[in-house]
């Protein structure tokens, strides 16, 4: 190998990088003085939402966090919703509008009194930046939490995530053959499936969601084989069935269909999963959180607003087992509206 060739570590793609190749497959990581440098001095503020919008059911439900979004990805998925800013080159980056650095995230968070910050589906690999972020989070009482496609090798980012409270690992299918066709990375599963392991070996918070893309990763096979992967970790991990909906360069294929995500849903179910969702309804059974023991309604979520009734201590008012949910749990909606019974 060329003396002047670094490999990058950070995640299983190890791109080896030179004078002449100076920036990742990630657009994420580059080369700088012989050393390895993340490009983004800067993240994107995209909004403030409940955390349920963004995808967690079990991590401060009903809380709200400043979401941050970040150019460079390093699975670069063909339906990326996000891809107007996580495909951007690095010359284009430096010229985006918007950019905004750690001390004045923090600053934005406690003016608009939310609960945490959440970093996107790509954000992991951006390491310089959320250092800083972690240094200046210091003190501050915000949660931090990030949404990850797991394709990273941990051990090169134990720093950083020892500081995150929780984790969404998103899987876009669980075959080499689907995330060949979605993604650069066929093994993405396998690598996303290791840092579900070593999360929860770590005791992280972590929760999972997997897309369901008609044609692609929805047959009862490979449904079957993720549930029970994730299942052999642990039943207690919260699974979120998500809706393909066409973006970017996959616009020729249609949104998953409601009985798609209905019958995924009885299949987690049935193969012993305790919490298993669909996030891409208004209100139903599906969207709800109840007891594995005897089926008592303990969160109830109609849009993205909650309400509960589990005990002060977070277990079930019925037979006193406790639900896994990390984190101060809000209540955001009317209670007079709501009955809690069985399902
Ligand atoms: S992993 Fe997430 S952020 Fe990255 S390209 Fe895929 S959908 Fe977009």
């Amino acid at each position: 190998m060329n003396k002047e060739n670094i490999v990058c570590k950070l995640c299983p793609l190890n791109c080896k990088l030179s004078k002449e190749i100076p920036v990742g497959l990630c657009r994420v990581i580059g080369i700088k003085n012989s050393g390895l440098i993340s490009l983004n001095n800067g993240a994107f503020e995209y909004g403030i939402h409940y955390i349920e919008e963004l995808g967690f059911y079990h991590l401060y439900p009903g809380s709200t966090a400043l979401y941050l979004l970040f150019p460079g990805c390093n699975l670069r998925c063909l339906f990326c919703p996000e891809w107007k800013i996580v495909m951007k080159k690095p010359a284009e980056i430096e010229e985006f509008t918007g950019i905004i650095n750690p001390e004045k995230i923090i600053d934005i968070a406690i003016n608009e009194k939310v609960d945490g910050i959440v970093l996107s589906c790509n954000s992991i690999l951006n390491y310089d930046y959320i250092r800083l972020l972690i240094k200046s989070l210091s003190n501050k009482n915000l949660y931090l939490s990030a949404i990850t496609n797991g394709v990273i090798n941990i051990d090169y980012l134990l720093d950083i995530i020892r500081k995150i409270d929780g984790f969404l690992i998103r899987f876009f299918g669980f075959t080499i053959k689907s995330y060949s066709k979605v993604s650069i990375f066929p093994q993405g599963h396998l690598k996303a499936l290791e840092t579900v392991n070593r999360l929860v070996k770590m005791n992280k918070h972590v929760e999972v969601s997997y897309t369901v893309i008609r044609g692609i990763n929805d047959s009862t096979d490979e449904l079957n084989s993720f549930f029970t992967a994730i299942r052999e970790i642990s039943n207690d991990i919260p699974v979120h069935i998500r809706r393909f909906k066409p973006n970017y360069m996959m616009l020729d294929r249609t949104p998953t269909r409601n009985k798609s995500l209905v019958d995924t849903y009885k299949l987690a179910k049935k193969l012993g999963l305790n919490y298993v969702y669909i996030d891409d309804i208004f209100e139903g059974n599906e969207k709800n959180t109840y007891c594995p023991k005897d089926g008592y309604l303990l969160v109830r979520r109609i849009g993205n607003w909650v309400d509960f009734s589990l005990t002060s201590d977070k277990k079930c008012p019925a037979c006193g087992i406790e639900i896994p949910l990390k984190g101060k749990v809000k209540r955001t909606l009317d209670r007079d509206l709501l009955t809690f019974k069985r399902s």
